[in-house]
C-alpha cells in the first residue's frame, strides 16, 4: 500500500520517516519482542510516526499507551486503513483505533491481495479467528470468531496471481480447516458444501499456478475429502503441517484439545499410507502445568514413531486471559527449556533421517533464489513438494522454475542435489 501511493520502503536498520510495526502476541516472549522492536524504532528517529499494528496491539493496546512516542495503535481490522488514518493523525498524542475482537462477524481481508506474492510463491490468506478455545491460546480473543474469505474474493486474487505467473501458493487460515463453515446458503448448501477441499480443487485449475501449499491444519480436519484432494490434484503438496501440541492424553484434555493421542497416530498413519513421500511437520508446547516426565516422554515417543519430518518448539507461557492460567502444577523455566532442547534434537535427528530416504531419487524443486558462497560459486536454492530445503550447486538462470533434480546428499535441515 505504501508501495503503491510512491513510498519508498527501507530497511528497518534506516532512518525512516514512518514505521510500521506488525505485532505478535501468541507467546510472553513475542509481547517482549514486540515492545522492543518499538523502541527500537522510536530511538532510531524521534520525529518518525510510529505505527503498531497486529495482535499484540489487538490485545494490550492499553499497555502500549504508556510507550511515549507511539502515533497510532490500529487492531488487526484497521490495517487496511494504515495510510489514511496516518493522513489524520493529532501531533504529540497516541491515536488507538482498536475494535474488540469478539465483535468480529465479517471476514476482511487484512493483506492486501498480490501484496504477499514473491516471484515464486504468494501467501493468500483465506480465513481468519478461531473458535476452538484451547486452554493456553489468546488466538480466539485477539483474532476473534472463525470467519471465511468469500470463494469470489479468493477466485479472483488466484486469477491475478496466475496472470503474474506466480508458481506456488499457500493458503493461510488462523485455524485452516473450518473454511467454510460459517459461510452463508448462497456460498454453501448441504448439498455443495463449501470446505478448504473444495478451493484447492478451485486453484487446481488455473494453468500458471503448479503447486497449492496448506500452511498449517489441524487434525479433525484431514478428513476423506482432503484425502481425495491429495490423491486427485497433483498440484497439492505433499507436505502437511499439523499441531500435535503433547503426545499426551492428559495433556490434551487439559490444554482442551479437540482430539486425542490414539486420533492423531491413526489420521497420520492413514494419510501417509495413501501419500507415501508426505512429509509431517507439527508444533509442540513443552512445559503445560502438570506436564511431568511420563507426559513429556510420551510427547517425546509420539513425535518419533510417526517420524514427522520437522518440529516447532515453544514453551508454555501463562497468557492473562487464558483458562490454563488457573492450572496450579506451573513447569520450571528449567525443566521447560530442557525439555525443549531435547525435541529440538530429535527434530533434527528426525529432519536428517527424512531428507536421507530421498537420496537417489528424482523430484522437482521450485526453485526461489540464486546465492553465492564464500568462494564465490553460485548455487540455487529451493523447496521439494514434500518440503525438503534443497541447494543445487552451479544452477543459473532458474528462479522461479520448476527443475527436475535427483538428491545426492543428506544434512540436518536441507539437502544437495543435481539437475537430471
Ligand atoms: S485451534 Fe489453534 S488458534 Fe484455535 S484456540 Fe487452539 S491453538 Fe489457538
Amino acid at each position: 500500500m505504501f508501495k503503491n501511493l510512491g513510498y519508498q520502503i527501507v530497511d528497518f536498520e534506516e532512518k525512516a520517516d514512518i514505521y510500521v510495526i506488525n505485532t505478535c502476541t501468541v507467546t510472553k516472549e513475542a509481547d517482549r519482542k514486540s515492545k522492543q522492536m518499538i523502541r527500537r524504532a522510536i530511538q532510531q528517529n524521534l520525529k518518525a510516526k510510529i505505527v503498531v499494528t497486529g495482535c499484540y496491539a489487538q490485545s494490550d493496546y492499553q499497555d502500549l499507551q504508556g510507550i511515549e512516542g507511539i502515533s497510532l495503535i490500529a487492531g488487526n481490522e484497521g490495517k487496511n486503513t494504515i495510510l489514511s488514518q496516518l493522513n489524520n493523525l493529532p501531533p504529540h498524542q497516541t491515536v488507538v483505533t482498536v475494535e474488540p475482537a469478539k465483535k468480529l462477524r465479517k471476514y476482511e481481508n487484512s493483506i492486501p491481495p498480490g501484496s504477499t506474492s514473491l516471484h515464486t510463491r504468494a501467501w493468500v490468506k483465506i480465513q481468519d479467528g478461531c473458535n476452538k478455545f484451547c486452554s493456553y491460546c489468546k488466538v480466539p480473543y485477539v483474532r476473534g470468531p472463525a470467519r471465511s474469505r468469500s470463494i469470489k474474493d479468493i477466485e479472483k486474487e488466484i486469477s491475478a496471481l496466475n496472470d503474474k505467473e506466480v508458481k506456488e501458493v499457500v493458503l493461510l487460515g488462523i485455524n485452516l480447516g473450518a473454511y467454510g463453515a460459517d459461510l452463508d446458503t448462497t456460498e454453501s448448501t448441504a448439498t455443495k458444501k463449501v470446505n478448504l477441499s473444495k478451493i484447492i480443487a478451485l486453484i487446481n485449475d488455473f494453468k500458471n499456478i503448479e503447486r497449492i501449499r496448506l500452511s498449517s491444519i489441524e487434525s479433525i480436519y484431514l478428513d476423506k475429502e482432503l484425502l481425495e484432494a491429495f490423491i486427485k490434484y497433483p498440484k497439492l503438496c505433499h507436505h502437511l503441517h499439523i499441531p500435535l501440541q503433547s503426545g499426551d492424553d492428559k495433556i490434551l484434555r487439559l490444554m482442551n484439545r479437540p482430539y486425542n493421542t490414539t486420533f492423531f497416530y491413526q489420521k497420520i498413519q492413514e494419510f501417509k499410507e495413501n501419500i507415501p513421500d508426505l512429509a509431517i511437520t507439527s508444533d509442540i508446547m513443552v512445559g503445560f502445568p502438570y506436564e511431568d516426565e511420563a507426559s513429556f516422554n510420551n510427547t517425546y515417543n509420539l513425535v518419533k514413531k510417526l517420524e514427522m519430518a520437522k518440529i516447532h518448539v515453544f514453551q508454555y507461557s501463562d497468557r492473562q486471559e487464558c483458562l490454563a492460567n488457573l492450572l496450579i502444577d506451573k513447569i520450571e523455566q528449567k525443566t521447560k527449556k530442557e525439555r525443549s532442547e531435547k525435541l529440538l534434537n530429535l527434530s533434527r535427528s528426525l529432519s536428517y533421517n527424512f531428507i536421507k530416504k530421498w537420496i537417489g531419487l528424482k523430484t522437482r524443486v521450485l526453485v526461489e533464489k540464486e546465492v553465492k558462497d564464500r568462494e564465490g560459486e553460485i548455487y540455487s536454492q529451493g523447496t521439494t513438494d514434500n518440503y525438503i530445503k534443497v541447494i543445487i550447486p552451479k544452477l543459473t538462470g532458474k528462479v522461479g522454475k520448476l527443475v527436475s533434480v535427483r538428491l545426492e546428499e543428506a544434512y540436518s535441515n536441507y539437502g544437495i542435489a543435481k539437475v537430471t
